[in-house]
């Protein structure tokens, strides 16, 4: 995908269209005469205001009746900051509390809803673990998810938490067909190239390091740290394939959406390692398929909510860490942590003994005092990735050419990813409906990215959202009653060439004078499962240290 310009305030129509999807779209749409008025809609969530006092470096000084001890404070409530808590409370810790900046947790999880259903707005599946990673099994089986052991251990989902078929679809010049990888109209050539990806992916899935680790396990740390394997980070993942003479357009496009749709970054931009990751680490042996999703009508909301219930109660929402501050320089004496709601109408201040910093790690340089002061050169290597996300209201379906409605609908020739059908889950194959369309911006400046994505305010987004899948559906302004828009600015973490394996994620995940880093961005990678997993690596780092156990 070609980079696209930022753009300038005062834009046409036209120009809007052109910037994210292309002149063609744009001169077509802009062609229509009698397109419907666009529905009504808001931009929802994600703080501004507060998350950019704090950025500006904002310090406040509570009143000492303002002031409370406590154990531990985590700073966040997405997943990480959620297992964290979780994982504490069920060692039987209860000394500790959470502050959300936003009035809801999750983070990039979150989800909303309508009178009809639920919707996510960020994270949306899953995928089944293998028997290896016993403590996000165990979540699962808490959460009633699971049914069973098969014959080899292997944990048995019960079915109505795996995506219904048919899982996915891809439109391509006038009709949708079943699956990712577009066979129709795949020459020779296409399926060899096809063939023999799929079996360099099965040779990584059988490859096994001197300590008997796989090449590519979830979570990343389980996996090997074998110069073979990690040397991968050292090209991008368009270089992997050229350096094999694979050039297939379909196979290129079928790598280039997985990169896209995990990292928000295109084949040209995604370390090789981590494409690679996205195809080997989800596939328990070689030859079999990758391990199924498992789905919400929320997506990982669901999960969310679960973790929440367990752990609201030391939870508070609206409350933004403003600093944190090491009281003597080897975290001993413990870690103060100021804190101000999002109206800046209340503050308040915690003595703690151990902090979790479970947000993005990039704001660490902002809310760690030492750090404000002093940039450690490790935070900058971190670089985040923007998206947009859309939820359009549907009155009915809109009419299909080709294969019919699936969980996840891509469309071949658009710059975004297509959308997810929140009534899939639920068996909902008619009528109204919520589709959850994503588009990540993959310019090759994080900051460009940013400042175009927040350059389009709703109805800018409205029409690039409608615009685009009309392509597919023809008719879809007309079905559609309402449509909001999520602007994520740090949407995820960007595993480019030599982030992953670099200096700088290992000394970020280094406990720094009483705090604990846990963020899905200590892997490299944006994934449910990595933030779980560092949510409780902290949990257990500090569990051990006031006990002297290690949990
Ligand atoms: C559009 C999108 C789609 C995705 N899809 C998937 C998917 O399908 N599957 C998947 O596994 N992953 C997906 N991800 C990745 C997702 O980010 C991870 O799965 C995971 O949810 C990250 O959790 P986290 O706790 O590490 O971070 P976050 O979700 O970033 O949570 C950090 C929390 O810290 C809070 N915070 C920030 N600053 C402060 C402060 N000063 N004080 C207090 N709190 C603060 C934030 O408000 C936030 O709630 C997606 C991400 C996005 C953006």
């Amino acid at each position: 995908m070609g980079r696209i310009p930022s753009i300038r305030p005062n834009l046409t129509r036209r120009e809007v269209l052109a910037a994210f999807l292309g002149l063609p779209v744009a001169l077509t749409a802009c062609n229509q005469r009698h397109a419907p008025p666009l529905p009504p809609g808001e931009i929802v969530g994600a703080s501004d205001v507060i998350g950019h006092r704090v950025r500006d470096g904002l310090r406040i000084t509570p009143t000492q009746d303002q002031w409370q001890r406590t154990g531990v404070v985590i700073v966040g409530g997405g997943i990480a900051g959620l297992s964290a808590a979780r994982h504490l409370l069920d060692a039987g810790f209860n000394d500790f509390v959470l502050l959300e900046l936003e009035r809801e947790a999750g983070g990039t999880a979150r989800s909303g809803s309508s009178s009809l259903v639920a919707y996510p707005w960020g994270a949306h599946y899953l995928p089944a673990p293998m028997k290896e990673n016993i403590k996000l099994i165990s979540l699962l089986d808490e959460m009633g998810i699971i049914e069973g052991r098969d014959d080899d251990g292997e944990p048995v989902v019960a079915e109505q938490f795996l995506c219904r078929d048919p899982e996915e679809r891809v439109f391509f010049r006038g009709r949708w067909y079943e699956g990712l990888y577009l066979h129709a109209g795949a020459s020779p050539e296409d399926l060899a190239q096809f063939e023999a990806f799929n079996t360099e992916v099965s040779r990584l899935v059988a490859w096994r390091d001197g300590r008997g680790r796989r090449a590519f396990a979830i979570p990343l740390a389980t996996g090997s740290d074998d110069a073979e394997i990690t040397d991968l980070d050292k090209l991008t993942m368009s270089e992997w394939l050229e350096r094999r003479g694979w050039r297939s357009q379909r196979l290129r496009w079928l790598i280039d959406y997985g990169c896209r749709d995990d990292y928000g970054l295109t084949i040209d931009q995604t370390s090789a390692w981590a494409g690679l990751f996205y195809f080997c680490s989800r596939v328990t042996r070689p030859g079999t398929e990758a391990q199924p999703l498992m789905t919400w009508p929320e997506g990982n909301g669901r999960l969310v909510s679960y973790l929440y219930e367990k752990v609201k109660s030391k939870v508070r929402l609206g409350l933004a860490a403003a600093e944190i501050i090491p009281t003597d320089p080897n975290g001993r004496a413990g870690v103060d942590v100021t804190a101000m709601d999002q109206d800046g109408e209340h503050v308040a201040g915690f003595h703690a003994d151990r902090v979790i910093f479970a947000a993005p790690h990039f704001l660490s340089n902002y809310v760690i005092r030492p750090y404000r002061d002093n940039r450690p050169a490790h935070v900058g290597e971190f670089q985040y990735g923007a998206w947009m996300v859309a939820n359009l209201f549907l009155n009915e379906r809109p009419k299909d050419r080709g294969f019919p409605l699936a969980w996840d609908n891509v469309l071949y020739e658009s710059p975004a990813l297509g959308y997810v059908v929140a009534t899939h889950q639920r068996g909902l194959d008619r009528g109204p409906t919520v589709f959850t369309y994503y588009y990540p911006l993959c310019d090759v400046d994080p900051r460009e990215a940013r400042s175009k994505l927040l350059s389009a305010g709703r109805d800018e987004w409205a029409d690039i959202a409608l615009t685009d899948l009309s392509r597919a559906h023809p008719e879809i302004r007309s079905l559609t009653d309402r449509l909001d828009v999520m602007r994520w600015g740090h949407a995820m973490i960007r595993p480019r060439p030599g982030f992953v394996w670099s200096d700088a994620r290992r000394a970020a995940a280094k406990p720094f004078r009483g705090i604990h880093f846990a963020h899905t961005d200590l892997s490299g990678v944006p994934l449910f499962e990595e933030a779980f997993y560092h949510g409780i690596r902290t949990a257990g780092e500090i569990l051990a240290e006031t006990s002297g156990v290690s949990r």
